[in-house]
């Protein structure tokens, strides 16, 4: 049996499925870079990208993916002996950390484990601590995309205030812009990170940097020529002539895809589909679990991300379920990045289902329905009713 063909779902979290009007946009033969269309698209662009972040900073745009926005940020307002405090709730944050190590910055990492966010209050005593401010930045992500880790910004921000700490917050929204709700401004973020690829639901090769005025007045002056955000932020001047030819199909694809946004009622709205449908599929996967070894790998659901879910399955489930639901329904699910353990070295009893960007009701729906399939076909013991609990979660609104 094979009921693949058809339009598949890529699943993971990131790159996300691509609209079609995104790529029809960047169908197109070349536009002229130094006039016309392309350089307006990218003046009514800036607008469009400040809104859905909530800020009234600016934003760089860079040909890079998330590490190179991650060096980017890093490198404008960290220098070579600077040392910045690490929270880790995963893989990302971590691993932004180890990029700056290679820049020579130093870090102290606080790890908070593969389940739980951080907590601002330990945050808090680290810099109480450091009397001398030696640290010069805190690093962290919104959503870790490993463990479906949803942390508190505003919390983090607040303890950083009540420790009279001068620190910049610098925050990787890579995965969660556009999906979990985010208020660069109000919640006091310094720096953000962001790409394409994910809840901007533009292939993958469009970096970006939002930074505010205290960060801007950190600048490190040894930032290299093509990671300095100063002449970046000014479209015509870097498109035409500071930062190399533009990435110009990637820009009229994000064009699109901020319509797109536009049109569905703006980043709130776009806020509220990803959180119901998230608790769709908590709702089912929470069913399956009274019934079986399925555990969503965040408990609290406060604390769990809006765009992607990681979940244990135990033994080999995890690979085993990715292959069937890929195999026999055209549904490809994410791996278990990270989630080693001693006893599955692979992360092979792991999952994750990515629910961001260009995804509605049927899609999740229809991965869920794919997902109860699979583990009647594998013998994986489920409870009964989880589809029925996620479409309770859809007609109730
Ligand atoms: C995807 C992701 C990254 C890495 O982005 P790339 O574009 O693959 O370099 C970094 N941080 C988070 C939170 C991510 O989800």
């Amino acid at each position: 049996m094979n009921l693949s063909s058809g339009r598949d779902y890529l699943a993971i979290p990131g790159p996300s499925v691509s609209p079609e009007r995104v790529l029809n946009a960047m169908h197109t033969s070349a536009p002229n870079i130094y006039e016309g269309k392309l350089v307006d698209v990218v003046a009514g662009m800036i607008p469009d990208l400040k809104a859905v972040a909530r800020t009234k900073g600016a934003v760089a745009i860079y040909i890079a993916n998330g590490h190179g926005a991650w060096e980017a940020a890093a490198m404008n307002v960290l220098a070579p002996g600077d040392t910045a405090l690490v929270l880790a709730t995963g893989r990302f944050a971590a691993l932004w950390g180890t990029i700056c190590n290679r820049m020579g910055i130093e870090t102290e990492v606080i790890d908070f484990g593969r389940k739980a966010a951080l907590d601002p209050e330990r945050v808090e005593e680290a810099l109480r601590a450091d009397t001398n401010h030696r640290i010069k930045a805190v690093l962290t992500v919104q959503t870790d995309t490993a463990t479906g880790v949803l942390n508190d910004i505003a919390g983090l921000r607040a303890a950083m205030d009540r420790a009279g700490h001068p620190a910049l917050l610098m925050v990787d929204c890579i995965a969660s812009l556009a999906c979990d709700r985010f208020e660069m401004d109000d919640w006091g973020v310094d720096v953000m990170v962001a790409a394409s690829q994910k809840g901007l639901m533009t292939p993958p090769g469009l970096g970006f940097v939002f930074f505010n005025e205290r960060a801007k007045a950190r600048q490190n002056n040894g930032v290299s020529y093509y990671w300095d955000w100063r002449p970046r932020v000014a479209p015509e001047g870097f498109y035409q002539y500071f930062g190399g030819t533009a990435p110009t199909h990637h820009l009229l694809g994000l064009r699109a895809a901020l319509d797109l946004i536009a049109e569905e009622g703006g980043v709130e709205a776009v806020w509220h589909r990803h959180d119901l449908l998230a608790r769709t599929a908590w709702a089912a996967f929470e069913t399956w679990g009274q019934g079986g070894p399925m555990e969503i790998n965040v408990a609290d659901p406060k604390r769990r991300s809006r765009a992607v879910t990681a979940l244990a399955l135990g033994a080999d489930n995890g690979t085993r379920l990715r292959r069937w639901v890929e195999t026999n329904g055209g549904l490809t699910l994410g791996i278990g990045l990270g989630m080693s353990a001693p006893d599955d070295p692979k992360g092979d009893g792991f999952f994750r289902l990515g629910h961001m960007g260009h995804v509605n009701a049927h899609m999740i729906l229809g991965a869920l329905g794919v997902i109860e399939a699979g583990l009647r076909a594998l013998d994986i013991p489920h409870g009964n009713g989880a589809l029925g609990a996620a479409a309770d979660v859809i007609a109730r609104g």
